[in-house]
C-alpha cells in the first residue's frame, strides 16, 4: 500500500481528483478499472444492473499479466486462499472410465494455479474498492449525449448525471457499448454454447474435473468448487442464433432436448436444470470493434474485447485492459492521449489472444461415435509420459507465458 500512498503524493494527482468517471457494470473489468483510478484521485462511480453483485458462474483462471496485476493490487493471497481446490483434468467416457489425465502442474495445464470461482473474484474485487468508489445497483444508462466538456447520462430511473468519461464495462452482451458505438463492433458467434450452473456434490464426484465428450457435438463437464457443490457445464454445436434471445423457460427446454442422449451424467444435468435460477446461457461470441473510444465514451474487458472463454483468457484481458487503461489516463492530461496510448498498447495483445487455434471449437464437439473416440485417444496420447516429456523438451509453459506476454508499464 506504500506505493499508493506514494502515488497520491504525485502531482498529476492534482490533474486527476476532480474528474468524474462513470462505469458500467460490476464484474471484473469496472471494479479492477475503478480500484486504479480511484488510487490516482478519480472520482469513480460504477452502475451495475443487476440489484446486487452477479456471483454466477464457473472457474476463472488468472494467468501471466493477470497475475502480475491481482500482486499489484494486493489482492493475490486472498485469491489463491479461495482456490477451488481442482487437482486436474480427466477426459472420462461414458462409463465414467478415465481416458486421461493432466493434473495440475502450475503453468500450461488446463487447471491453473490460481483458479477461482468467478463470484469470489467478483467479491474480493468489490470488497478492495467498496471503500473508494461509489456503487449503484439496480440501474443502467439508458442515454447519453457527449460533446467536448462532458458526457450527460441519463440512466434506467429517468435521472442523469454528468460525467468527464464513461467506460462500459457491461460484458459482451453490453447495451452501452451500442450506445456509444450503434451495430460499429461485431459480435462474431464462433457456432457454440454453453451453459454454466451449480449442483450438489455426491460421493462419485472427485477433487477432479471430468470432461466427457459426447457424440452429436456436446461435452460436458463436472468441476469441484470450495463450497462442496460442482459446477456443471454443457457446451453444443449449433448455427442457429436465435437461442440467446429466448426466455429462461425455453432456453431450459433447450438445454434438455441437447443434453438427452448425451449419456455419462445426462439425467443428473437435466434434473437439475429446472431447478437451477443460476443458470447461465450463452451463446459463444468474440467482439471484434475497429475502435473502442469514442470521444469522452469507450469500452473494456468483454464489452470490447470478450476472446470467449475458449481461450481461458477473458479475464487477464478485463484486468489488463483496466490497468493499462487507468495507468495511461493518470498520466496524460488530455484524455484523448490516454485512449491512443492505451490502445497502442492493448490492441496487438488483444490480437494476439482472439486468435483462435485451428479447429477451435470443432475438434473438441465431434458429432460421431467415432469422432468421439478420436478425442479420447488423443487425450490419452498427450497425457501419457513420454509426449509430456517431448512436451517439456519444446517448453508448453513457456508458449503459455509469451500468449501472456504484454509490458505493465509502473504507472504514476
Ligand atoms: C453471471 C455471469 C457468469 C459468468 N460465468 C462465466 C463462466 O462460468 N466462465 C467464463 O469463462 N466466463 C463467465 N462469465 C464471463 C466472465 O466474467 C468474463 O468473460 C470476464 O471475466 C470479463 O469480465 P467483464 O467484467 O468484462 O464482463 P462480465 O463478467 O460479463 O460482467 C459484466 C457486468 O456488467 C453487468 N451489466 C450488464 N449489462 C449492464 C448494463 N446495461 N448496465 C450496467 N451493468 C450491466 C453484468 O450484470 C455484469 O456484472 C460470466 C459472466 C457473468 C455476468
Amino acid at each position: 500500500m506504500k506505493a499508493f500512498d506514494q502515488i497520491k503524493q504525485n502531482n498529476s494527482m492534482a490533474i486527476n481528483l476532480k474528474r468524474r468517471i462513470l462505469i458500467s457494470g460490476a464484474s471484473i473489468a469496472g471494479p479492477t478499472l475503478a480500484f486504479w483510478l480511484a488510487k490516482y484521485g478519480f472520482t469513480v462511480t460504477i452502475v451495475e444492473r443487476s440489484k446486487s453483485l452477479r456471483l454466477g458462474g464457473q472457474n476463472l483462471d488468472i494467468r501471466g499479466a493477470g497475475r502480475a496485476i491481482v500482486r499489484m493490487m494486493g489482492i493475490e493471497e486472498k485469491i489463491l486462499a479461495a482456490n477451488t481446490g481442482e487437482i486436474g483434468l480427466q477426459f472420462v467416457n461414458r462409463n465414467n472410465k478415465i481416458r486421461a489425465e493432466f493434473p495440475i502442474d502450475g503453468g500450461s495445464s488446463f487447471t491453473s494455479e490460481a483458479e477461482i470461482l468467478r463470484g469470489d473474484l467478483v467479491n474480493i474485487l468489490y470488497d478492495c474498492t467498496k471503500n473508494d468508489v461509489q456503487y449503484v445497483f439496480g440501474k443502467y444508462i439508458t442515454a447519453l449525449n457527449q460533446d467536448a466538456d462532458k458526457v450527460e447520462v441519463t440512466f434506467s430511473d429517468g435521472k442523469t448525471d454528468i460525467f468527464d468519461l464513461l467506460i462500459a464495462a457491461d460484458g459482451v452482451r453490453s447495451t452501452t457499448r451500442r450506445l456509444i458505438f450503434g451495430d460499429e463492433p461485431a459480435l462474431k458467434f464462433v457456432g457454440l454454447y454453453n451453459a454454466w450452473y451449480t449442483i450438489p456434490r455426491l460421493e462419485r464426484d472427485t477433487d477432479w474435473a471430468r470432461w466427457y465428450t459426447a457424440p452429436g457435438s456436446r461435452v460436458m463437464m463436472l468441476r469441484p468448487d470450495n463450497y462442496g457443490t460442482i459446477r456443471a457445464s454443457f457446451s453444443f454445436l449449433s448455427d442457429d442464433k436465435s437461442y440467446v434471445n429466448q426466455s429462461d423457460h425455453e432456453q431450459k427446454k433447450i438445454l434438455k432436448e441437447k443434453l438427452s442422449g448425451a449419456g455419462w451424467e445426462e439425467a443428473r444435468l437435466i434434473k437439475e436444470i429446472d431447478d437451477k435460477s443460476d443458470v447461465y446461457f450463452d451463446g459463444i461470441s468474440q467482439v471484434r470493434a475497429p475502435r473502442w473510444f469514442d470521444g469522452r465514451a469507450g469500452m473494456i474487458g468483454d464489452a470490447a474485447y470478450c476472446p470467449t472463454p475458449l481461450t481461458g483468457m477473458g479475464t487477464t484481458l478485463a484486468m489488463v485492459g483496466a490497468y493499462l487503461l487507468a495507468g495511461e489516463l493518470s498520466c496524460h492530461n488530455k484524455y484523448e492521449d490516454a485512449f491512443l496510448a492505451y490502445e497502442k498498447r492493448m490492441r496487438p495483445f488483444v490480437e494476439k489472444v482472439q486468435k483462435l487455434p485451428p479447429g477451435v471449437p470443432w475438434l473438441a464437439h465431434p458429432k460421431s461415435k467415432f469422432g468421439v473416440a478420436l478425442v479420447n485417444t488423443v487425450a490419452a496420447i498427450l497425457a501419457s509420459r513420454p509426449i509430456k516429456m517431448i512436451g517439456r523438451l519444446f517448453n508448453s509453459k513457456e508458449q503459455d507465458v509469451t500468449k501472456d506476454e504484454i509490458e505493465l508499464p509502473k504507472f504514476g
